[in-house]
Formats: C-alpha cells, structure tokens, sequence
C-alpha cells in the first residue's frame, strides 16, 4: 500500500506545474469551456466497494438497505444479473476498466498491475474526446488508476479526499523544499473562478478542518471513523461526494469520470443515524452448509457482520441520493449518463466472511448495475447476464463512439443493436496467486450461461481441492443450496467443456 502520491502529483495538484509540461489534450480543453454538441454526453461511473448484489432491497434483499436507491431507480435501467470480473478488488476494477477479463488483464494477485498493452487499452485511453478524471479511496485500485493516468487529464490523489491527509501530504512531499510548500499551501487556499487545478479540494479539506476538528466528527460515527483497514486513514464519504460534485461542474464537457468509493467496504463504520438499524429487526439469514473454503466463522459471527455491513450499504445509499441531487439540482443529469456500480461483493455464510475467498457463490461475485439514462424516465429490468467488461463498450456505443477490436464486453440491453444474446456466457474469475505471465493453475472460475452458473475449481491443494465442480440453477435456486452437477449431467458438461476449453485457450501463451 504504498501508493502515496509523488511530488510530481503533487505539483500537478497545485497547478504548479508549467503549462508546457501538461498535456495537450488537457490544455486544450482548459483554454476553452465549450457547451455539449449532439452526441457528446457525459459519463459518469460511479463504484461503492465490495457492494454485494444480494444485499440490495431493489434486487429482492429482505431489508431495505437502499431506500434511496429504490426510489430513484424508476428512472434507471437495473440488471439482475450482473457480474464482477473477479472477485476482489485488483481483478475486478482491472476488468471494469479495461473491458477484459483478468486472464486477458492479467492483473491477478492483490494490488496488482495490469500487463502492458492495457496500460494504453482502456477506458481512459478510449474516450479521447472526453475530459477524463478519476479518483478512488481504494489503495489497490488507485494503482491500477495511476498506471491508466497517461490516458487521463485528472487524476485526484487519492490521499487528497481523505481527512488528516493534508499536513501529512505536505511534510511528506515537501519536507525538504520549504519554499515550494509554502507557495502550494498559499495558491491552494485561495479559491477564484478560474483556479481550475486542483485548488478547489485542498481548500475544502482546509476549511473542514478548520472548522470541524477530528474529535467533533467522531461522535457522528459511534464505531470509527470510515477508514481503509486498519492503517486508521480516514475519509467521510459526504465530503468525497460533495467535492466530485463541486468539481464535476467546473471541468469542461463532455468528460468521462471514475470515481470509486470504499464504502461498503470494511471496516463497516456507519454513521450516528444508520447505527442499530437492522440490529434488532429479527431477520434470520438463511442458514447455508459450511463449504470446503470456510474459515470458520460461527453463523453468529457472520450474522454480526452481515448486520453491521447492511448497515453501512445504508449510510453509502445515503451518499449516493445525495450525489443524485446533486447532479440534477446543477443540470448535469440532463446529459449524463450515470452507471451505479461495484468492484466485486462481499459474503457471509457458509463459515466465510468477506471477499477474502477462493468460494465463488452469488454474494461475492453478482454486483448492482443500474444505468441512468439522461431524459429516462422509466425503469427497465434486465435480466439476461451481464459482465463488468460491457461497461466499456456499452457506455462507447450510447456516445457514438468506436469499440476498439481487443474490447471483450458486449454492448448491453436495451443499448445493443440486435436483441441480447440469451445464450452468451459470463466469466468471473479468481487467481490470486498467479504470476502476472503464469498459466492459471490454481484457480476459481464462474461460467453464467442463462439460469445456470457453473463453478470451477483446481489447485487448492492446502484444502485438498485438486479439481471441483459445482453447477447451480440461479435463477430457481438463487441461494445455490442444491448442487445439480450430477443431476444435470449433460448442461454440466456442456459448460465444464466450453470453460476448460477457455482456460486452455487463455493459458496457451503463458506456458
Ligand atoms: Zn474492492
């Protein structure tokens, strides 16, 4: 996790940088804010870590951890059936970003990089005629930002957006060049109109602090402050919230933004008011068998968790009505088009907690997708599978522009030119071990073909896992209790041929 912003970032943070040093794309589109052209519409996806389908009320979860959510997506088109590329946090971002999927990224093991070609095949590098910005809280994922930046025209340091952040950036950074520290810290705390660098969010930070001291801001979050892990970095997601949607008024248009938030994410740290919600609400999780990858956690260990992260959907539900609002009290919505999304999800059965798992069951892999439309205003439910790869061709194809050839996605229903394919199969895969240019040896992989989801599984030797199937009817037996690999035999086999057949394409040129 050492992915603390460089001086170099830093200048470029307080527009320090001289002008020839930027990009022309970047200073082109400084010089002039232009108003849309037909076609040119904005797009905005937006990512809540580890935000597991199943847990969201829109999709069919007992609670109502969504309520604003729910009431917005009248004017959204939902997929149910919408799945991760992998099933953490490096494989799956590197899969939404890219199009591919991690045996074609290659970006498998925790905080790991994408191979080189996509450094330059992705969605930053292929929305030329966007402004395109980004920003995540999350370490791994920041990574894979950094190693895209050459194709972005903002990236926000990903420390800037966290609260105790600033002098700690400036001591770091500049702890031996005091005079340059001290003209940054002047220029970021003036805000003016035409400030375009990144002034506008330091000036933020300074005056939450100023008025607000950490101490005060902790009584609002009776079980921590949100905060990655446990390195106690902490961050509230409204002021994340609030400065992208300040700054999303203030770049030009059209611009492609990615902005990725930790929450729901552990630690599950919920505000004062989501606090107890669901504690005592008297909802019984359905008790699932332990499975071959458990690692012991008692169904009321679980059961705790489950509620505290339930909790903690609500408080990012929360955030995420607001940046709603937000977006259509400034006129924005008019012309962007939103994609509400995760990386992977999160599980609590079967003797597992997380997304720390080589299991591949629904609430681990299937994420929320719901699309906003700009002028829709009516739902449409769709629930044909759908891969984080087809974010990239999809969002290409609404805004006129080209797919490239090593894009793997589809565009999706009710965006795609010809009626979906229901025979098309979706990927998730996990090999979290592998070198970057190794074969796939020790691996879990998911095919979804229509209402069945094939899981696949080889080289677990710790747990004596040498080679294990499981087929799951999701659409009769969503909770995957009745494991149908040797009642339906021949489906069975179809699919365990076309996925093995795939892995040995994939692992060809790695061995
Ligand atoms: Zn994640």
């Amino acid at each position: 996790m050492n992915n603390k912003p460089n001086r170099r970032d830093f200048i470029k943070l307080a527009g320090l940088i001289p002008a020839s040093a930027m990009a022309p794309h970047a200073l082109q589109r400084l010089s002039s804010r232009t108003s849309l052209q037909d076609g040119e519409q904005n797009v905005l996806i937006l990512v809540f870590d580890a935000w597991s389908a199943y847990h969201v009320s829109t999709y069919g979860y007992q609670r109502e951890t969504t309520p604003n959510l729910a009431r917005l997506v009248d004017q959204a088109v939902v997929y149910h059936n919408h799945y991760a590329g992998g099933n953490f946090t490096t494989p799956g971002t590197a899969s939404l970003l890219t199009g591919t999927l991690p045996w074609t990224h290659r970006a498998f093991q925790p905080n790991g990089t994408v191979i080189e070609p996509y450094v330059t095949r992705n969605i930053f590098s292929v929305f030329k005629n966007h402004y395109r910005i980004a920003y995540t809280h999350n370490p791994w994922a920041n990574t894979l930002l950094e190693q895209f930046s050459g194709g972005m025209d903002e990236l926000v340091p990903w420390l800037s957006l966290f609260l105790e952040s600033y002098d700690e950036i400036i001591h770091t950074l500049f702890k031996d060049d005091d005079d340059i520290a001290s003209v940054s810290w002047t220029r970021n705390t003036s805000i003016n109109e035409e400030g375009f660098a990144y002034s506008l969010f330091l000036s933020h930070l300074y005056e939450t602090l100023r008025e607000q001291n950490i101490a005060s801001i902790r009584k609002d979050y009776p079980r921590g402050i949100p905060a990655i892990g446990r390195a106690e970095t902490n961050f509230i997601l409204d002021q994340a919230v609030n400065w992208i949607g300040d700054r999303l008024t203030k770049i030009p248009q059209p611009f492609m933004g990615y902005f990725h938030f930790l929450p729901p994410h552990g630690p599950y740290r919920t505000s004062l008011e989501f606090i107890n919600v669901f504690g005592n609400d008297g909802y019984k999780p359905i008790t699932k068998p332990e499975d071959v990858f458990t690692q012991k956690f008692s169904q009321a260990e679980l059961n705790n968790k489950r509620t505290e992260y339930d909790e903690f959907i609500l408080y990012a539900d929360n955030e995420f009505g607001m940046m709603f609002e937000q977006l259509k009290t400034s006129g924005l919505l008019e012309n962007t088009w939103v994609v509400l999304t995760s990386d992977h999800g999160e599980m609590f059965e079967r003797g597992i907690d997380g997304h720390s798992v080589d299991a591949m069951y629904e609430p681990v892999i299937r994420i929320p997708l719901m699309i906003f439309e700009p002028g829709r205003t009516t739902r449409e439910d769709i629930h044909t599978p759908t891969s984080a790869i087809d974010i990239l061709p999809t969002m290409l194809h609404v805004t006129g522009q080209e797919i490239p050839a090593w894009a793997e996605g589809k565009v999706i229903a009710p965006y795609a030119d010809s009626s979906a394919d229901v025979n098309r199969g979706v990927y998730t895969v996990r090999s979290n071990k592998t070198e970057q240019l190794a074969p796939l040896e020790r691996v879990s992989i998911t095919l979804t073909r229509g209402k069945y989801k094939i899981h696949y599984y080889a080289g677990y030797e710790e747990r004596n896992v040498f080679e294990m199937v499981k087929l799951y009817d999701v659409e009769a037996d969503p909770e995957e209790l009745v494991d149908l690999v040797d009642i339906e035999r021949d489906v069975a086999g179809t699919l365990l041929n076309e996925l093995k057949t795939k892995l040995d394409e994939v692992n060809r040129p790695y061995l």
